[in-house]
């Protein structure tokens, strides 16, 4: 019999119980008992729903009261010293966001995203001095917990290789993975005592094997398992890599002494094949086949997963074949019957979706369908699930012929400007007419609470359309009325219209579907609502032109017209499966080139084009990375390509690195680029420096995360040293990235110092 396996599932809860109770824990307003118990109601129903529906590996420790990173560096005993002198919970958050009273004032532990999810986790921080006193408490409380209710989990935790790799240094001259001689003992003793629990399996992630590794990196996992292997328990080890195939780490994960071996056969189908022809494969181990999607939203196709279980099938004993998710569901939203009102997802899209909760019924169909157990309703399933695909393929909500036609008949100059960037730089100094050192900033202004209160009575219908729109236009004017009294050149019309950067296109786009309770958790408490792309994308009518051109309508100087760039906008949502990325990609591209061209007929001369998400798309192996960044490049400059050489299109890209794609930035050809360089005192920029990056750019001048309001002078140096690495007639003036989340007397007084800075620059010309 070929058993069922769920990798891991989300713990914030169907309506973001979790979150809730934590966020009124931290305000004081609800006791630790009250707290841990929502945590503890959470994971009892994750269980028994999961053993109700007859999984038959259930994970424990998939649960966090954080991060799941977070919880192996306090398993490890791995505390970074400046968190020495405190303990429990407050240690614990302290690691998470900092902590600042009038006794203790220490800084949180880096956060960084997970492989290329949305999902943050916590950086572990390691020197040479770092030990591992073992603390299984969470662990072994959680294999407890279940066994209350009956049922015996797996636990899961992060590997040896996996944790110390995307760990950080913090000391210099030491490497990282010599900890791994003294981390090892510590995991057995957690595997012995796990063992002692009863444990049958234990489920090792090391998503680390998706990526490249080094020779020393590939030694490290080798020897790991080969040391857990002289270990004298029983326990089994399920040896779990997810978000892409094992690629060239292939032959050392085969040879490893696990008992199971877990494969992505979402991101990675060919993989299947490979094995099971592989020589190294002698099938002395079980093959956990992970055929339910845990990164996006879409129903399973039954026939095309049961494909792959025949194949498998044919080589292997069905006792050494699992079914299971592909990775964890901590990634997918939660239950879609929370949905059933939702007018915002057609009715016939409803059905081609399975959340978190429906991802279970998948893999328990599936297991059952390959048992070839018989009886009616499961065959009923079957064909419901044929059923659904096959309209779905043919839908009318799916395709649009005209779009379909666009994308085919693209040509290279469909992402051509007219003319090289130095000719179209002379023509839009000649328009625009700008001062040296041009000051701007990023586009939204600070979203107090009235705007937020009076959006969300627009959107419950409290607030008509009239009223909304009036209120809209005095928070532009007002907004204009500032930029033009603080001096900035370039002026926005504020964003106050938006509610995040996403969200606003996909609402007025076509093949675009949203969500009520379709919730992710992105890091911490904070969760996402990432729209659902179901079909093929098209603009009914323009999205901005109106605020951009009353905006414009209000002054004389210039008013930056502001879009979300295609990239970004795939790259943050639930994207369909059934064409190439790049075509969607495409798509919504023709879409945004569509309106820079309207707001271009509306008379607005600068247009920026946002591709924040650009690097978070790289794929995890470099080799994958040349066919990712041609395809995204290209779909960038279709958008900004439809208008006239004097027409300045911007971008603006922050929390980047930019040195291995610089030149692929420099390809974007936007003729002025704003990105963020504040924090690290204008390193970000040197890689610009060195590409000799030829167009404008505007390193950010300060920080927007932080409520502090920078000093004039502080500025000035920023530019001074701006100054000194790049020609000074291509440096624009803006703060790091757009102010939304700051409120407005730091952001006056943060605007007024930077013109300042920028006018004392121009007189030292
Ligand atoms: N124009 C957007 C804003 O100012 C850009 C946001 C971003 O880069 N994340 O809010
Ligand atoms: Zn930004």
């Amino acid at each position: 019999m070929m058993k069922s396996i769920v990798l891991g599932y989300p713990r914030i809860g169907a309506n973001r119980e979790l979150k809730k109770i934590i966020e009124k824990y931290w305000r004081g307003d609800a006791t630790e008992d009250e707290f841990l118990n929502v945590g503890r109601q959470i994971k009892s129903e994750n269980w028994k729903l999961q053993h109700d529906l007859g999984v038959d590996l259930i994970s424990s420790n998939d649960f966090s009261l954080y991060d799941q990173v977070l919880d192996m560096c306090t398993t490890l005993g791995c505390i970074p010293q400046r968190f020495e002198h405190l303990d429990g919970l407050d240690q614990y958050f302290a690691m998470a966001r900092g902590l600042q009273n009038k006794e203790v004032d220490v800084t949180a532990m880096e956060m960084t995203k997970w492989f290329d999810t949305n999902y943050h986790y916590i950086v572990p921080e390691f020197t040479s001095e770092t030990k591992f006193p073992l603390n299984p408490d969470k662990i072994l409380g959680e294999i407890k917990e279940a066994k209350k209710f009956g049922i015996q989990t797996k636990p899961v935790i992060i590997g040896p290789v996996t944790f110390l790799l995307l760990g950080k240094e913090k000391e210099d001259g030491f490497n990282r993975l010599d900890l791994l001689s003294s981390l090892l003992p510590c995991y057995q003793e957690l595997l012995e005592l796990i063992a002692s629990e009863g444990v049958e399996f234990v489920q090792i992630d090391e998503p680390i094997l998706a990526k490249d590794l080094s020779r020393e990196e590939q030694l490290a996992i080798k020897k790991s398992y080969s040391f857990f292997a002289n270990n004298s328990t029983k326990l089994k080890i399920i040896l779990a890599n997810y978000f892409d195939c094992y690629g060239a780490n292939l032959n050392l994960a085969l040879d490893l002494p696990v008992q199971v071996l877990h494969l992505d056969l979402v991101r990675c189908r060919l993989q299947l094949d490979d094995i099971l022809a592989h020589p190294l494969f002698n099938g002395n181990k079980i093959l956990s086949l992970g055929l339910v999607d845990g990164r996006n939203i879409w129903k399973n196709d039954y026939e095309q997963s049961l494909r792959l279980v025949e194949k498998a099938k044919e080589k292997l004993d069905s006792s050494q074949i699992w079914i299971g998710t592909s990775c964890s569901l901590l990634h997918s939203p939660v239950n879609l019957e929370l949905e059933s009102n939702n007018e915002k997802i057609p009715n016939e899209v409803k059905q081609w979706l399975a959340f978190a909760e429906q991802k279970l019924g998948e893999v328990i169909d599936l297991t059952t369908l390959a048992n070839g157990e018989e009886g009616g309703i499961i065959l009923e399933r079957l064909s419901d699930n044929k059923r659904v695909h096959s309209l779905k393929r043919s839908s009318k909500l799916v395709h649009n012929g005209e779009v379909k036609k666009r994308l085919e008949n693209l040509q290279e100059s469909d992402s051509q400007r007219k003319s090289p960037f130095t000719q179209r730089q002379l023509e839009q100094r000649n328009h625009l007419r700008l001062p040296l050192y041009p000051t701007t900033t990023i586009g939204s202004f600070p979203q107090t609470k009235e705007v937020r209160i009076q959006r969300r009575k627009f959107k419950k219908n409290e607030l008509s359309s009239k009223a909304y729109d009036e209120f809209l236009f005095n928070e532009t004017h007002e907004a204009i009325k500032f930029q033009e009294a603080i001096g900035l050149d370039v002026l926005v019309h504020g964003e106050f219209e938006r509610n995040d950067m996403v969200e606003y296109f996909g609402e007025h786009l076509s093949g675009f579907a949203f969500t009520q309770f379709g919730w992710v958790q992105s890091y911490g408490t904070r969760c996402v609502k990432p729209p659902i792309i179901y079909g093929d994308v098209s603009r009914p009518k323009p999205m901005t032109v109106k605020w951009s051109s009353v905006a414009q309508s209000l002054t004389k100087k210039h008013v930056k017209g502001m879009l979300t760039g295609p990239v970004t906008i795939l790259q943050w949502s639930f994207v369909r499966n059934d064409q190439p990325r790049s075509a969607t990609c495409n798509q919504i591209a023709l879409a945004i080139r569509d309106e820079v061209c309207d707001l271009e007929k509306a008379g607005i001369k600068i247009i920026q084009i946002d591709e924040p998400a650009i690097r978070e798309g790289l794929p995890l192996r470099k080799e994958d990375w040349a066919t990712y960044l041609n395809w995204a490049i290209k779909a960038f400059r279709i958008s900004a390509s439809g208008v006239d050489d004097s027409t300045q299109i911007h971008t603006h890209m922050c929390y980047s690195e930019f040195n291995d794609i610089i030149d692929d930035i420099a390809e974007m050809d936007a003729d002025v680029i704003t990105i963020e360089t504040s924090r690290s005192e204008m390193e970000l920029l040197q890689a610009f420096v060195d590409f000799k990056y030829p167009n404008e750019i505007g390193p950010g001048v300060y920080d927007i995360h932080s409520p502090r309001v920078p000093t004039t002078e502080e500025i000035e140096n920023l530019l001074e040293r701006a100054s000194e690495l790049l020609p000074i007639e291509n440096i624009w003036v803006n703060p790091d990235c757009g102010l939304k989340t700051r409120d407005w007397p730091e952001t006056k007084l943060a605007l007024e110092n930077m013109v300042r800075a920028a006018q004392k620059l121009r007189q030292k010309q």
